[in-house]
């Protein structure tokens, strides 16, 4: 790839030398639509399509040379995952990465925080951004106007804007989709988005100084993993609805977590409860990137927020709360500003053990990943070149039958075809397809 850095720490090998095509990214399931290699290749090179599996996928237009596919191996997210420079953070645990500080939190704004997703936070931040010209911009994404249902990447300049895309979009979301195009603004921007979006936007920045030039934060939230739309679509089949129908799809906020609550242009309301939305384990349709996800808890950004049920989960509406895991110097004075602007409120500090108790499915996926990945290698399957994120060190906190048990696992699934997926190809005509 022929862009390795010499003092990182390796936790997978570099791929092969030749850089994969596109199609083996996306059929050896890496990867995640984050639309990047689409504004890398341009609208004439690479379009993003949604497939019959509900997943936003790129398709090849017409042959990339070899320099450009080398370009989109070293900016993929699912090729390459680069962890966080060791920059003295006041803290670094091996499963959380780096934190400055590590608080619990919400929006202080009685709006902000109901419509917010958990606490409003992220909302809270990119509003602030803008309200005190930190940044002219917020790059983060929002319910399609059209087909609500789907999402879509946003460009908010004020605040009200912002608060439109507050709110969790489990389905497909191609954030990155035109990020050249919004380089070539030249003016100052954060970028609110999927740990995977950030891990795709820093690998580009070590090719493209306009990404450090005009991205002034990078905030994320912590990520248990994206849905297919299909996912979304066996909801709207319980109410008897068809895509074309809706006004609204909203997966949650408006309270913490809030309902999935659907309307439909003819006026009818819908919703059911965040829990029975991810009842059944078996039908969460996860996208396979999201298994091996070696950063999905926001390690390169400036701040990474979560949920924080204190009561053991989101089985009834909690009062509206996040985690705020603040991880560089950059996002510790964003951080001081906006509370201190009276903007964010703390609720009280919290430390590694709580959120990794709030949060252990995370930890578990932390200690589970480095043993898929070597067992998909030993499947013969191309795995990311992961670097900085002691993914080794946190398999060691497994047991060796863990780690075994974990690495046949995915060694046999990936034999059996079972973490890649189908060649991209775009859904046939469904009334409203784009
Ligand atoms: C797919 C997905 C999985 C998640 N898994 C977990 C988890 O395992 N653990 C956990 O603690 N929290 C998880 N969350 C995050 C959680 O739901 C909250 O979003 C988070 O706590 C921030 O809350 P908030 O109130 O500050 O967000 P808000 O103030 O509502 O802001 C959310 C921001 O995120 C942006 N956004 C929403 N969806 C997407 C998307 N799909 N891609 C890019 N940007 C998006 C919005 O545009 C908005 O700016 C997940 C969210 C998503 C979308
Ligand atoms: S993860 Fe993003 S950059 Fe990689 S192939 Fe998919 S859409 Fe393209
Ligand atoms: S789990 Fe990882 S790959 Fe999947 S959406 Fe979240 S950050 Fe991206």
């Amino acid at each position: 790839m022929g862009l390795l850095e010499t003092r990182c720490s390796q936790d997978t090998a570099p791929l092969a030398v030749d850089p994969l095509t596109l199609g083996e990214i996306v059929e050896n399931g890496l990867c995640i639509g984050c639309g990047l290699c689409r504004s890398i290749a341009g609208p004439g090179g690479v379009e993003m399509v949604m497939t019959p599996e509900g997943r936003e996928r790129p398709v090849v237009l017409r042959a990339l040379d070899k320099p450009t596919l080398e370009k989109i191996n070293a900016v993929c997210p699912g090729t390459r995952i680069a962890g966080p420079p060791a920059d003295g953070a006041a803290l670094t645990d091996t499963v959380w990465g780096p934190v400055e500080r590590l608080v619990l939190g919400s929006a202080a704004d009685t709006t902000v925080r109901f419509v917010g997703s958990g606490g409003g936070t992220l909302t809270a931040l990119g509003q602030f951004l803008l309200n005190s010209g930190r940044v002219k911009f917020v790059l983060h994404v929002a319910a399609s106007r059209s087909m609500p249902m789907r999402t879509e990447r946003k460009l908010s300049f004020d605040a009200a804007s912002v608060l439109e895309g507050a709110g969790s979009r489990y389905g497909p979301a191609a954030t990155l989709v035109d990020f050249n195009a919004i380089l070539d603004r030249g003016e100052p921007f954060a970028l609110i988005a999927k740990p995977c979006d950030i891990t795709a936007v820093r690998n580009l920045a070590r090719i493209d100084p306009r990404v450090d030039e005009h991205m002034r934060y990078a905030l994320a939230f912590v990520c248990g993993g994206a849905s297919d739309l299909t996912k979304s679509e066996q909801v709207l089949q319980r109410f008897g609805l068809s895509e074309d129908e809706l006004a609204l799809f909203r997966y949650r906020g408006h309270g913490n977590p809030g309902l999935n609550r659907i309307e439909s242009r003819d006026g009818r309301a819908f919703e059911i409860s965040y829990r029975q939305l991810w009842e059944d384990e078996d039908k969460w349709m996860i996208q396979p990137r999201c298994k091996i996800c070696p950063d999905a808890i926001g390690q390169v950004a400036d701040i990474a927020v979560s949920d924080a049920w204190l009561n053991g989960g989101p089985a009834v509406e909690d009062e509206p709360l996040n985690g705020i895991i603040v991880r560089t110097k950059r996002g510790l004075e964003l951080f001081d500003a906006a509370v201190e602007a009276g903007v964010l409120r703390i609720k009280r500090e919290s430390g590694i053990a709580e959120i990794s108790e709030l949060q252990s499915h995370q930890v578990r996926k932390r200690r589970a990943v480095w043993a898929r990945l070597t067992g998909m290698g030993i499947a013969g399957k191309p795995v990311p070149f992961v670097t900085d994120l002691a993914l080794r060190d946190c398999a060691l906190q497994n047991s060796l039958a863990e780690n075994l048990a974990e690495g046949r696992g995915a060694r046999d699934r990936a034999r059996r075809g079972r973490l890649g997926e189908p060649p991209a190809v775009p859904r046939v005509t469904i009334l409203g397809d784009r």
